[in-house]
């Protein structure tokens, strides 16, 4: 059966098997890993059907997007990611159904978080390129940027996300995350999540050490066309 003809329940099933071989490789404990099912493009259908096997962490990288997929299925209590780039202007309408925002990545985009003064659990996104384009604050600026989170009491600093740049083995730019959030601990003991990984690195982000996968294709099928 080739990967278009899968289900969706059985390319689910295939994803977790793929975690929890990874895990055992890195002897660490599945269960402290959380998929996060990214259904960008996907209609609010879709989002339905994952629910009903078992799926409740959702991610979602455009307001527009997400907030009525968000607002048609209030009733299934699913927990909302928020995992693209975010203006300042859109924080408080993200934040009516978003309780976790994986793209803190500027003072501003923080003091804008702060001020909706509804709580939030946040990651800070780092830029693991040298394009500033790319999104994510440059892995010198972490610390004064995880100091403004830590001064803000509605956000509760979880750790550090990352995307893998493409043309750099992605096992090495996750080790680069995780010396970066070793350096976050320093600061913030409790911060110690990691959101990286997707459809084609979850292996490698396991391996050093993610807690949160942010997985779309390899679940989800291809996407529709950007809408
Ligand atoms: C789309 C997206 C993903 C998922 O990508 P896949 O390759 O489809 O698994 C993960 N993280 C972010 C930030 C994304 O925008």
């Amino acid at each position: 059966m080739t990967e278009a003809e899968a289900s969706l329940e059985e390319r689910l099933a295939s994803v977790r098997a793929r975690v929890d071989d990874a895990a055992r490789e890195a002897s660490r404990d599945a269960g402290a890993i959380t998929t996060i099912v990214v259904t960008k493009f996907h209609p609010a259908s879709l989002v339905r059907e994952l629910a009903l096997l078992g799926v409740r962490d959702i991610g979602e990288n455009r307001h527009q997007d997400a907030a009525p997929k968000a607002a048609e299925l209030r009733d299934l209590g699913l927990e909302w990611h928020f995992i693209g780039q975010l203006q300042s202007n859109k924080v408080r309408a993200v934040l009516e159904y978003a309780g976790t925002i994986h793209s803190v990545d500027r003072e501003s985009l923080a003091s804008a978080i702060e001020s909706a003064g509804i709580p939030v659990e946040v990651f800070l996104q780092l830029n693991l390129t040298d394009d500033p384009a790319r999104g994510g604050v440059a892995p010198g600026n972490l610390l004064a940027l995880a100091e403004r989170v830590l001064a803000a009491p509605s956000m509760l600093l979880r750790g550090v996300m990352a995307v893998a740049p493409l043309g750099e083995e992605p096992r090495s730019a996750f080790a680069r995350v995780r010396e970066a959030s070793e350096r976050l601990r320093g600061l913030a003991p409790t911060a110690d999540a990691l959101s990286m990984g997707m459809s084609g690195d979850f292996r490698e982000a396991i391996l050093e050490g993610a807690t949160h996968l942010r997985i779309g294709t390899a679940i989800t099928g291809n996407r529709p066309a950007a809408g």
